[in-house]
Formats: C-alpha cells, sequence, structure tokens
C-alpha cells in the first residue's frame, strides 16, 4: 500500500458513517469491482469534500514533528478517529498554515484509489451489502448494488445535515451525530444512558455518552497514586479510579475553569486529579482542572485528587 493511499485509507476512517458508505461503494465503482454505483455525483462530491478535509487532518497527526499548538489540542486524545476529536481538530488544521501546508501537492483521491487494486478496506465494512450474498469477486449481483443504492441515498440525506450540524469544539459528553435511524444497527457499538450528565443523586453524575457515573463531589483529602487506588476500592459498589481516557471525557474543552461542567460536579477545585493510567513505574498520568491538560510525567507518590467512577 502506498502512503497515500494509506493516508486516503486513515481519512476515510474519520468520515461520518453515511460518508464511509459513500466512500466504500464509490471506491468500488473507481478500483472496477462494479460496473456503476449510482451513488448520485453530489453525494460523491460532497463526501469527497470532506475527505479531503480528512486528508489535510492526517497530514497534519502524521507529520513530524507535528506542528505545536495541534500537538497540544490532541494531549489527551486516544488515536482512534471519531467525530468528537475531528471537530476538535479539523478547525485548527483549517486555520493552521502549518498543519494545512502538510498536505501541498497530493495526488486527487480518484487517483490514488484508482491505482489500487481491489482490495478490502476498512471503510468497506461498513458498507452495507447483504451478509448472505455469495461472494463472487467480479460479479456484484444486481440486488446488492440496489440494496446500497438505496441505503446511501437514505443515508446522505440525514447525514449532511448530522455534519454541518457537528458542534465546533463538542462537549466531551455531546452524543455523537445522529445517523438515520435505518442504517445505524450495525455500527454503533457505542453505549447511550440518555443525553449528557445527569445527576443521580447528590453523590452521583450519570455520563449518557459513556454510561459512567462519576462521583459528584469529591473527597476533600489528595492521594498519592496507590492511595487514590485503595480509597476508591473502598467506597465499594465497583468504585475506582478511572483511566486517562475516561476523565478526559470529562474535561469541558472551551470555557471557563475548572474545565469541567461545574453544574454536574460543583465544587471542583482548580487541581490535578489522579487517572489509573500508568506511565513508568514511578509515574502515571493525571489531568489538571485548571487547564484541561493531562500531564504523564506526574510522580506516582504526588499527593493530589482523585474521582472516583464506576459501571
Ligand atoms: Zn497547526
Amino acid at each position: 500500500m502506498t502512503e497515500e493511499l494509506r493516508q486516503v485509507t486513515e481519512a476515510a476512517r474519520w468520515l461520518d458513517e453515511d460518508d464511509r458508505a459513500v466512500f466504500a461503494l464509490w471506491r468500488r465503482e473507481i478500483t472496477g469491482e462494479i460496473d456503476r454505483a449510482d451513488v448520485g455525483a453530489g453525494a460523491v462530491q460532497r463526501m469527497r469534500t470532506r475527505l479531503d478535509r480528512c486528508r489535510s487532518l492526517v497530514a497534519a497527526l502524521d507529520a513530524e514533528p507535528r506542528c505545536p499548538v495541534l500537538g497540544h489540542t490532541v494531549s489527551l486524545w486516544d488515536g482512534e478517529p471519531s467525530a468528537e476529536w475531528r471537530g476538535r481538530i479539523e478547525p485548527h488544521v483549517r486555520d493552521c498554515r502549518t498543519c494545512l501546508n502538510r498536505l501541498r501537492g497530493e495526488t486527487p483521491v480518484d487517483r490514488v484509489l484508482a491505482r489500487d487494486k481491489p482490495a478490502p478496506v476498512r471503510a468497506a465494512a461498513v458498507a452495507p451489502v447483504p451478509a448472505a450474498a455469495p461472494a463472487s469477486r467480479r460479479g456484484i449481483r444486481l440486488s446488492e448494488v440496489l440494496v446500497s443504492v438505496v441505503v446511501v441515498l437514505v443515508v446522505v440525506a440525514g447525514g449532511l445535515t448530522a455534519y454541518t450540524q457537528m458542534p465546533k469544539r463538542s462537549q466531551p459528553v455531546a452524543k455523537p451525530v445522529a445517523v438515520s435511524p435505518s442504517v445505524t444497527t450495525a455500527a454503533s457499538p457505542s453505549p447511550s444512558c440518555g443525553a449528557g450528565l445527569r445527576a443521580l443523586s447528590a453523590d452521583e453524575v450519570r455520563d449518557g455518552a459513556t454510561c459512567l457515573v462519576w462521583q459528584r463531589r469529591i473527597a476533600p483529602a489528595t492521594y498519592t497514586f496507590a492511595g487514590a487506588r485503595t480509597y476508591c476500592a473502598e467506597l465499594g459498589g465497583g468504585w475506582r479510579v478511572p483511566t486517562r481516557n475516561e476523565l478526559a471525557g470529562i474535561v469541558t474543552v472551551a470555557g471557563p475553569v475548572p474545565t469541567i461542567d461545574r453544574k454536574a460536579f460543583p465544587g471542583t477545585p482548580e487541581a490535578a486529579f489522579w487517572t489509573s493510567t500508568k506511565v513508568t513505574a514511578t509515574q502515571a498520568w493525571a489531568i489538571d482542572f485548571a487547564t484541561g491538560e493531562a500531564a504523564g510525567d506526574t510522580a506516582r507518590s504526588s499527593r493530589i485528587r482523585v474521582r472516583c467512577v464506576r459501571k
């Protein structure tokens, strides 16, 4: 696989589900796998515009060294493409000369894809093709194509609005963009426990996006890394120290400090909090709610705050 093809494939992973379906069908047409995918020129054009933006995003993320501002933006990112992180990264890349320059003089997507022989890609897995169909490599059955086309058309209608409504700096708790219910069944593994942060009691808050239950008010004490683990465990009921990604999920990107929903988590100090994610034998990740930043070099002997979490 060429570097350009890898980048395009990676960019496609950043597309919304419906765009990925258009991409998969369009790709099969370009590589000659199917004769003609009536995806609709408009849908393809719109998908390509967004795919090109995602290519810029991937190129900026791939760059060595990375733009320092972008590096800061993605300090909490877990490396998996998502609409939420696209919403955080894309506005910067669009406005940043350094990041945009990473994609100078790239080959148009269709030419990159045309050079590729038919091969399964991740994105193809999203294409809504009936699984039961006999896998004849060349002759995609007409019924398959028809099903795909119908689904794509349905999705495109809903998907376009979903994309444009995507918040620029989405709250960590924001639900992923809404997609037509007719096609989401196969690929929406994210749990849902309602929308946003909801106080279950004076002591507990549920994050609807992740289904995690958080301690609402925290202990006034500070703990070492090991002490925090003991403290949460001794609460019983499955309480534990959150992982770095879990805790990052309740950091608010924009707005006042502390960088957390202050209604859901009243009285949160502008202070560092433990995560359970270890870095070395003596260091672990902590997140500072004064800045929203994560620090991987926090000495495990440091005494800082903890907010326990449970399923
Ligand atoms: Zn930049």
